[in-house]
């Protein structure tokens, strides 16, 4: 489903990714942890294309793009709507109902009508357990309602790929568990996820295999029985030590 060859990613001087080679498998949920500043993020960003890498290629369904060359936009277009992000700040539109923030994506990006578009949003919204909040804007919503909002948001979009980026970091921990029991929800429907995440629980309990990055390289990857008591690499110990 996801086949990552060489890529690199420079902010000006500071290459933050630094090669990596990366296959991953249809239904897949992979977690991918690190310290601070490994390139997480960034690698998320770049399987969207939120940023564009400096090299290499990646390949999503069938859709492969290879930054050495110019790449045309409408290439980019494609291989975006392959995936759908759901972001540490849930990124919302603040203006809009929860049922809005839903329909918006398919109706602007895959040009459905607002009837098809409303009874989508609503299904989702019913499955992430917000049937009763649709007409609710983000600030009557608690944060883990909304981070519910963001995955429902996403899903809308009928990704192929959902990329997490620590979607429970910036949520009260008495919150956490609700949002953490919708993506252990969506990984049982066979759907392909790429997680950021801390939470060593969900990672043990739902990853089919944890990737450990370390300054912009994965320095191990494994199931996340053998990651969390058997580590091959000094530096994944030491990670695991800190954080465990
Ligand atoms: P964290 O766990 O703290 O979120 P991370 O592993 O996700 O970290 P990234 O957010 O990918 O790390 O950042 C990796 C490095 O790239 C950091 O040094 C960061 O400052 C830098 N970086 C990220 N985005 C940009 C940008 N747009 N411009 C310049 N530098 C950036």
């Amino acid at each position: 489903m996801i086949k990552i060859n060489g890529l690199h990613k420079r902010f000006g001087d500071l290459e933050v990714l630094k090669g990596i080679d990366l296959e991953i498998d249809q239904g897949k949920v992979v977690v991918v942890i690190g310290p601070s500043g490994s390139g997480k993020t960034t690698l998320l960003r770049c399987l969207n294309i939120l940023e564009v890498p400096s090299a290499g290629s990646i390949s999503i369904d069938g859709q492969t793009i290879d930054f050495s060359k110019p790449v045309p936009k409408k290439e980019v277009d494609l291989i975006r709507r392959k995936s759908a992000m759901v972001f540490q700040h849930y990124n919302l539109f603040p203006h809009m109902t929860a049922l809005q923030n839903v329909m918006e994506g398919p109706m602007i990006v895959q040009q459905k009508s607002k009837e098809e578009a409303r009874q989508k949003a609503t299904q989702l919204l019913t499955k992430v357990g917000l049937g009763d909040k649709l007409d609710y804007y983000p600030h009557q919503l608690s944060g883990g309602q909304q981070q519910r909002v963001g995955i429902a948001r996403a899903l809308a979009l009928e990704p192929k790929v959902m990329l997490f980026d620590e979607p429970t970091s910036a949520l009260d921990p008495e919150l956490v568990g609700e949002v953490l029991q919708v993506m252990k929800d969506l990984a049982g429907t066979g759907i392909t996820m790429v997680v950021v995440t801390h939470e060593m629980r969900f990672a043990n309990d739902v990853a089919s295999e944890v990737i450990f990055m370390d300054q912009g390289k994965i320095v191990e990857r494994s199931q996340p029985s053998e990651m969390f008591t058997n580590p091959k690499e000094e530096r994944t110990r030491q990670f695991l030590n800190l954080i465990q």
